[in-house]
C-alpha cells in the first residue's frame, strides 16, 4: 500500500452554502492526509454525467443532477496511505442517518439527497474524477513538513 494513494472529495452544494468547508478540510488535514488539490467550481450536466456514469438511470438521478448544479462545489484532492478507503470511513455511509456519530455526515446531515460530501468509492474510480474535475496542473506535489510525524 503505497503512502501517495489519491482520493477525490467534493463538499457538495449543501455543505458549502451551510458553511462547513473548514470542518471537512480539517477533518483530512487532522487525519494525516495531503491536500494536494483544492478549487471551488461550479458543475454542468456533461461534467455530472460522468462523474456519475454508473447511476445515470437511477430514478433519483434528475433531483441529484439539480442538487449537484444548485450551487458551488469544492472540489478536492487528497494524498496519503489508503486514502480512498479511509476517505469513504471518515465521511460515513450514504444515508446520514446510517452513518456513525463521529463521521462527516453523521455529524452534520440527515437526509441522502443532501449528505453534503463526496469521496471516491475505489482506487480506479478516484483516478478517473480526478481526471474529470482537476487538469494535470491543477495538482501540486510537495513534501509536507510533517511528513515523518504521520509516517513512521
Ligand atoms: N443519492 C440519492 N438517493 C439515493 C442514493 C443516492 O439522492 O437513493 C445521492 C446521494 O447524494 C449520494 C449520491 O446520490 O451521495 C451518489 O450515490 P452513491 O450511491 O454513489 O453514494 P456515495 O458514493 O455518494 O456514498
Ligand atoms: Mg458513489
Amino acid at each position: 500500500m503505497s503512502n501517495n494513494e489519491r482520493t477525490f472529495i467534493a463538499v457538495k452544494p449543501d455543505g458549502v452554502q451551510r458553511g462547513l468547508i473548514p470542518e471537512i478540510l480539517t477533518r483530512f488535514q487532522n487525519k494525516g492526509y495531503k491536500l494536494v488539490g483544492i478549487k471551488l467550481t461550479l458543475a454542468n450536466e456533461t461534467l455530472l454525467k460522468q462523474h456519475y456514469a454508473d447511476l445515470t438511470s437511477k430514478p433519483f438521478f434528475p433531483k441529484l443532477l439539480s442538487y449537484m448544479m444548485s450551487g458551488p462545489i469544492l472540489a478536492t484532492v487528497w494524498e496519503g496511505k489508503d486514502a480512498v478507503k479511509q476517505g469513504r470511513v471518515l465521511l460515513g455511509a450514504t444515508n446520514p442517518n446510517a452513518s456513525a456519530p463521529g463521521t462527516i455526515r453523521g455529524d452534520y446531515a440527515v437526509e441522502v439527497g443532501r449528505n453534503i460530501v463526496h469521496g471516491s468509492d475505489s482506487v480506479e474510480n478516484a483516478e478517473k474524477e480526478i481526471a474529470l474535475w482537476f487538469k494535470k496542473e491543477e495538482l501540486v506535489d510537495y513534501k509536507p513538513t510533517m511528513y515523518g510525524w504521520i509516517y513512521e
